[in-house]
């Protein structure tokens, strides 16, 4: 599989950027920064390729997809080379986030169908004398916008969804990891050559904005709430509708009965994977005051025995995105500088561009180590006095994406996990909805709206459609010039009949 792509003209390749291997910086393939006129042809073709691709019907469609499921998997050694020198990350946690893609591409091929085919609804005493059934229909050319941090399980997450639905991709991936990308879309190529209905545009954020200012239908993008907003100002210009999947301070609070071992094995998975790259990583932890210093032991004793190196031993790998660093050390000066203490690591943890794993503990709320997206290898532990307490910490924030519950007591758990303000929350383990392909994937406030994933995921790439067939001529025709103030009086003592009965 080639790591570049083909511009639409090769003579007009004037700009091109290169992508690096975040660990050793060498160059793993040259790309062209498109724009805006190549992009608008890109999408013009997508337009073409959506008749085709609509046409084909979902048991063709569905095929389709199960091929390039297929192919993935075939594949996995290669794509997760691939993964691993673009963003740094352990070979094992490339195949990993490559499986739970493939995960999300099965189901969306086998569920689009039973989704979004057209359904009965009832018509209603009203309307008794009409058939009535809903469909979802594609939109036609949905864009992609994505990060960097999972370059294969994320924007999968959006492009299959769209494609299962009937309609073509045009996909955008981060200027950090546009070879994963190209991957991505010749693979799907390999499997459907007929028309190009996922296609690739590569550029840094301008690029991005030519797409989201382009005729396409709807915009799925991830990445940061900052650019969230100037993506959606983009979108409003042709009304274009979007989806946006951006960052989390995400929590995970302990309850005093919680089996600790698991807690805290679950903290630094979710805390420490990635280096901290995961837009639904652990970053905030609350514990029961109770257990405080147990599991705060337990934590430091299991941080303390990981490492990021670039090596196949190494738990984690470089940070991706160098600027990335000075947010994370600032956080860190922040914490300390309130009154935070470094229970594992430190500032002296940043050794670019790694950063060892960093425990802070008694840190203010107010500070930015707590209120804003770290996106690294660091944690705050904090006591509180009960669960409750946790989760009014927890929904404090102006995020809301993720979190976790750790608690023995069911009922309880599963009150936590509901009053936290996020769209998702896992009890007694971390991050496992994203590996439920039927459960919908999103957030609220600052971490975005719209979901992708499961049966919201499909909806979410498609309009519906109302439909009502007359099958017989009405008892009383309301809307109808013809219409007497006798069947009016009908109607309106059936609707007090019905409606009328007073409520307490
Ligand atoms: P980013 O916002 O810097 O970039 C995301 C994408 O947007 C890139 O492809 C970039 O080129 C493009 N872009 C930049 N400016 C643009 C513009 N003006 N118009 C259109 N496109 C533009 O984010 P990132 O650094 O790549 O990713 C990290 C962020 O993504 C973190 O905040 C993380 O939490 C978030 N994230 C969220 C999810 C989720 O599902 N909620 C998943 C993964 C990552």
């Amino acid at each position: 599989m080639v790591t570049t792509v083909r511009t639409p003209s090769q003579s007009g390749l004037a700009r091109t950027f290169d992508s690096l291997n975040p660990a050793t910086s060498e160059p793993i393939g040259t790309f062209p920064i498109l724009g805006e006129d190549e992009v608008n042809d890109i999408v013009a073709r997508a337009r073409e390729a959506a008749t085709w691709w609509s046409a084909l019907g979902w048991k063709e469609r569905q095929l389709r997809l199960m091929a390039w499921k297929s192919y993935l998997i075939r594949y996995i050694g290669r794509l997760s080379e691939l993964v691993h020198a673009e963003t740094g990350k352990p070979l094992a946690d490339a195949q990993l986030e490559i499986l739970l893609a493939v995960v999300h591409i099965d189901w969306a091929a086998k569920n689009a169908r039973k989704v979004l085919s057209p359904h009965k609804v009832r018509s209603g005493i009203v309307a008794l004398n009409q058939a009535s059934s809903v469909e979802y229909q594609p939109l036609g050319v949905v864009g992609v916008i994505g990060p960097w941090n999972y370059p294969v399980f994320t924007p999968v997450g959006s492009i299959v969804y769209a494609l299962a639905a009937g309609n073509t991709v045009v996909f955008k991936p981060s200027e950090f990891t546009p070879a994963v990308g190209g991957w991505l879309v010749s693979s799907f190529a390999e499997v459907v050559p007929d028309y190009p209905v996922l296609q690739l545009v590569t550029g840094y954020g301008e690029t991005g904005s030519f797409l989201a200012r382009s005729a396409v239908d709807k915009i799925a993008f991830t990445g940061s709430t900052a650019t969230a907003k100037k993506v959606m100002a983009a979108c409003a210009e042709n009304l274009t509708p979007m989806v946006a999947e951006c960052g989390g301070k995400d929590a995970l609070i302990v309850s005093a009965d919680a089996n600790l071992d698991a807690a805290a094995d679950g903290a630094v998975w979710g805390a420490l994977s990635n280096a901290g790259q995961t837009c639904i990583g652990v970053e905030r932890i609350y514990v029961a005051q109770d257990i405080y210093h147990t599991f705060l032991e337990k934590l430091a004793e299991r941080v303390s025995a990981l490492r990021p190196g670039d090596d196949r031993e190494a738990d984690y790998g470089p940070m991706t995105m160098p600027s990335q660093v000075d947010v994370i050390e600032q956080h860190i000066a922040d914490a300390m500088a309130c009154g935070g203490r470094a229970v594992v690591g430190g500032l002296g943890s940043i050794r670019r561009p790694y950063v060892g794993p960093v425990i802070l503990a008694d840190v203010p709320e107010t500070s930015n180590a707590v209120t804003d997206e770290t996106f690294g290898p660091t944690m705050t532990v904090t006591p509180v006095a009960d669960l409750a307490e946790g989760v009014r910490l927890a929904n404090a924030s102006r995020y809301g994406l993720g979190g976790s519950i750790f608690a023995k007591n069911k009922k309880a758990g599963l009150q936590a996990a509901r009053a936290l303000h996020s769209g998702m929350t896992s009890i007694n383990s971390v991050i496992s909805y994203a590996s439920v392909p039927a459960l919908p994937f999103g957030g609220s406030g600052a971490s975005g709206f719209g979901r992708i994933h499961g049966a919201d995921g499909l909806r979410e790439f498609s309009k519906a459609k109302s439909i009502t067939r007359q099958r017989m001529k009405p008892m009383v025709n309301l809307t109808s010039f013809s219409r007497t103030d006798k069947d009016m009086k009908k109607i309106l003592s059936l609707a007090t009949m019905m409606h009328g009965k007073r409520y307490k």
